[in-house]
């Protein structure tokens, strides 16, 4: 069987024990293991009442895992990285999302893939389009490319 091909999105706004958002994310990435490609780190706005501005990649991962225990995995490493629940606007230490796999679409208790908000991000676009352009979302068809270009014409880049 192939391995599984995950999009995983990080984000980080606030340093954690590894320094800087953009260190937290080096760091969460060599915990996730089986990186193919990450993007480069961009920054962007951040959304709500929060001041502080965001680190965001998204890095192409390979996995045997099935999407519940990737997700639990993921799960176990935000909290190991110190982030708390309850912080959905404030400072996020890091925050870790499934945007997309090669198995199309995945619906389960507590978990859609792909990611119900991923269309209209342009945080987790901009870098997505720079590692999987062609990569096409099952649920409109539409490719990562026509999806970026999309969300930039809705709204003037960051
Ligand atoms: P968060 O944005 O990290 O606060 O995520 C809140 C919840 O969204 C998580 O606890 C997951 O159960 C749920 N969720 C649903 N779909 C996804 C996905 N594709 N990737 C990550 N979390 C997801």
């Amino acid at each position: 069987m192939l391995p599984t091909t995950y999009a995983i999105a990080l984000g980080s706004n606030v340093r954690s024990r590894y320094g800087a958002p953009e260190r937290t994310l080096a760091a969460a990435l060599a915990a996730i293991g089986g990186v193919v490609v990450a993007s480069p780190i961009i920054r962007s706005a951040a959304l709500g009442p929060s001041k502080r501005r965001y680190a965001n990649a998204v890095a192409l991962v390979e996995s045997d895992e099935a999407p519940p225990d990737l997700l639990a995995r993921l799960k176990r490493i935000e909290r190991a990285f110190g982030r708390r629940r309850g912080q959905t606007w404030g400072a996020r230490v890091l925050d870790l999302d499934i945007v997309l796999w090669s198995g199309g679409i995945w619906a389960s208790a507590g978990l859609t893939i792909p990611h119900a908000a991923f269309r209209t991000r342009a945080f987790v676009l901009h870098p997505l389009v720079q590692i999987a352009p062609s990569w096409r979302d099952p649920v409109t068809g539409r490719t990562v490319r026509q999806l970026a270009h999309a969300v930039d014409r809705r709204r003037p880049r960051s």
